[in-house]
Parts: C-alpha cells; sequence; structure tokens
C-alpha cells in the first residue's frame, strides 16, 4: 500500500534552530545506529520510520558503518525511502557519516580527504540520493591535519553532495580548531554531535559552551544510555533480546546495584510528573536550549510513542531539577 503521511503530523513537534544557521530540528530526531541493519526486520524498521515521520520527526541519522553488516543501515534507509518517503524527501533532513571502518585498508576510516569524500559517494549511492542534508566527519583523526579533514567537508558542500556538515565525537579542543578551520573556509560546522545523557554529562564541562560561542547545533547520541533510562531494566533483570542481553555495545557488568538504586529513585520522579523514565531522560537533555535536538533509537515503533510523550510534557520545574541533581550526584 502507499504511504500517506499523517496530515497533522507538524502539529505536536517542536523545532528548534540549529545554533544561528536557519535550519532547525525537531526536538526529538530518530537513529539508525542499530535496529536497521541487514539483520534486523525491515518491517519493523520501516514501520518505526513511518511511525517516526508521522509525528513529525524530520531527521534520520545515519552513518556509513551503521548495520551489521557494515553499510546495511543505509540499504534499509534508502529502501524505506523509495518505497515510501520519497514524495517527501524536500521535507526529510537526512544525515550520514565517514571516519569508522567500512572497507579494509588504509582509506577504510579515519579522516583523509580520500576516505571521507569516497565513503560519502558510497553512501550516497546505498540510499539512492543526490546529496545528504548533513554530512559528518565521526570522529577525530590525530594523524590527517585537521585542515584537510574541514577541506574535504567544505569541499563536499561546495560540490552539492552535502548541504552542511558537522562533527561528532570531537572533544572541545578539536571542535574549536575544526569550528575555526571551517569558517575560514566559508563553510561553517552547523552542528557538533557528542554522546550526552543523564548518566554522561562531559560535554557541560567545556563543550557546550564552545558549541554555542560558534553558533552551531548540538545533537546528543545515547540519550537513553542505550536503554539504560527507560523502564526496561529497572528490575535488574536483563530482557531477552535487550541491548544488554545482546552484549554488544552495553555491557550487563554496567548494570549494578548502585545504578539501578539511582534509575529507580529518577523512575519514582518520572511517575510523580505522570510520564516514563526515558521521557524524563529527553526532556532533561531538553532542558538545555543548546541541545537543539535529543538522538534516540528505538526498536520498536511502541518505544518511540513512549519516547515521544515527552514531546507534550511540560518543562521540568526548578525543584524537579534540583531532585534529579541530587540523584545524578549521588555516588
Ligand atoms: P538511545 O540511548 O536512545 O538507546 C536506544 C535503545 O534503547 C533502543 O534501541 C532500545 O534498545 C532502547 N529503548 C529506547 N526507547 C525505549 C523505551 N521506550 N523502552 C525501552 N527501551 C527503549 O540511543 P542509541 O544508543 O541507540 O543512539 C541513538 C543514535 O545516536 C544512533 O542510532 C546514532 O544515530 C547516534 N549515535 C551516534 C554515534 C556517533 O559516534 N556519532 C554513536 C552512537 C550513536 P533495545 O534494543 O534494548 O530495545
Amino acid at each position: 500500500m502507499t504511504f500517506s503521511a499523517k496530515e497533522n503530523r507538524y502539529e505536536v513537534m517542536k523545532y528548534r534552530s540549529c545554533g544561528r544557521s536557519g535550519l532547525k530540528l525537531p526536538e526529538l530526531s530518530l537513529g539508525f545506529w542499530q535496529n536497521f541493519g541487514g539483520v534486523d526486520c525491515y518491517e519493523t524498521g520501516c514501520e518505526t520510520v513511518l511511525s517516526a515521520f508521522d509525528a513529525g520527526i524530520t531527521h534520520f541519522d545515519l552513518a556509513n558503518n551503521y548495520g551489521p553488516p557494515l553499510g546495511s543501515a543505509e540499504i534499509t534507509f534508502g529502501r524505506i525511502l523509495k518505497e515510501n518517503l520519497l514524495p517527501y524527501r524536500d521535507e526529510i533532513v537526512i544525515s550520514t557519516k565517514a571516519g569508522c571502518r567500512i572497507w579494509p585498508g588504509p582509506y577504510g576510516d579515519l579522516g583523509s580527504r580520500k576516505h571521507l569524500i569516497t565513503s560519502l559517494d558510497a553512501s550516497l549511492k546505498r540510499m539512492g540520493l543526490d546529496y545528504v542534508d548533513i554530512f559528518y566527519s565521526h570522529r577525530p583523526d590525530p594523524d590527517t591535519p585537521i585542515e584537510e579533514t574541514m577541506g574535504a567537508l567544505a569541499d563536499i558542500v561546495k560540490q552539492g553532495k552535502a548541504l552542511y556538515v558537522g562533527i561528532s565525537k570531537y572533544n572541545a579542543e578539536q571542535s574549536t580548531q575544526a569550528f575555526s578551520v571551517l569558517r575560514t573556509l566559508g563553510v561553517p560546522c552547523l552542528i557538533n554531535q557528542p554522546i550526552y545523557s543523564m548518566l554522561n554529562r562531559w560535554i557541560e564541562d567545556k563543550l557546550l559552551e564552545e558549541i554555542e560561542k560558534e553558533g552551531a547545533g548540538c545533537i546528543c547520541f545515547s540519550p537513553l544510555a542505550q536503554g539504560l533510562l527507560t523502564n526496561k531494566y529497572l528490575d535488574g533483570i536483563i530482557p531477552e533480546g535487550s541491548r544488554a542481553f545482546r552484549e554488544k555495545s552495553l555491557k550487563e557488568t554496567l548494570i549494578t546495584p548502585g545504578l539501578l538504586k539511582k534509575l529507580n529513585m529518577l523512575n519514582e520522579i518520572a511517575k510523580e510528573r505522570g510520564c516514563t523514565l526515558s521521557a524524563l531522560a529527553i526532556l532533561w537533555i531538553l532542558r538545555d536550549q543548546r541541545n537543539t535536538s535529543v538522538l534516540i533509537g528505538a526498536s520498536s515503533s511502541i518505544q518511540l510513542r513512549e519516547n515521544l510523550t515527552a514531546i507534550s510534557q511540560p518543562p521540568l520545574s526548578s525543584e524537579e531539577l534540583e531532585k534529579i541533581e541530587k540523584v545524578l550526584k549521588m555516588s
């Protein structure tokens, strides 16, 4: 059946300007790191993406290496686009990245001009696109001059293969350098993509300040700490099929009695305002206007819908923020 998007899809979602740019991003974006590979169920992934679009999520985040197998998430996305979303292409912001290993040999990763340009060409083919909206350097490369990496990003924009560029996993110092080179090249950095959640607050130290100074946006990845900040693990049992059960990126050993105590206390705060822990974790990131978008993952449309309830929640009060702070600071 031909997909027809809901007419009211822009009524509930809120959009924030990405730094000082003209591009607005939804407060919630959907990432393809896991759940959309060739090994995953296509129908489930497709349903999740279409539900997201119907709820006003206009931004989908990919990378050359997402799968497994490597590259297959881009193929899945290309198929969903071709079969359902192509008429809506202009309403969608698609990002991809290069920098993590995708093919063998010296050009298969990191920040050389050779890797970035050839990898993006391959990504465009896999997704069936002429251009992406945002292209990222996925990680800093200590062996390549920053001028070469940023020069490649700027040329990609000038060639029309990406509308904007961003950086991911760069620390504050590396980000400042990248911002400065990109500015000189006349292609300002649109966005920075760091890891950030209630359980990992490293960007508060310096990075957010640098991002704000530059006028870039910030999109936070793993905002639910890969599922820890949901009701999934609260009783200490690892559900079959969950990320911690699969143990690839979320180690079971992380789920200690101390962490479970914290999570359950946060869950009580969520219950007091009538929301779920995942919604509370999303709202908490959105408390800071410098965070443009919260980049979630979801292995089903049910999870996605639960996470979307955050958008219609009132902002956290100062009393709630204080309570949360106390829990997060507990040793
Ligand atoms: P999250 O922290 O949102 O974790 C998502 C996972 O949590 C889901 O796959 C699911 O796991 C579980 N989950 C989500 N919602 C619920 C819910 N309501 N109830 C129960 N469980 C839930 O984000 P990710 O770690 O997936 O990262 C999000 C995106 O960020 C990626 O897809 C990618 O686009 C980007 N990213 C970027 C990186 C970079 O280097 N730039 C690195 C990592 C991610 P389960 O399988 O257990 O159901």
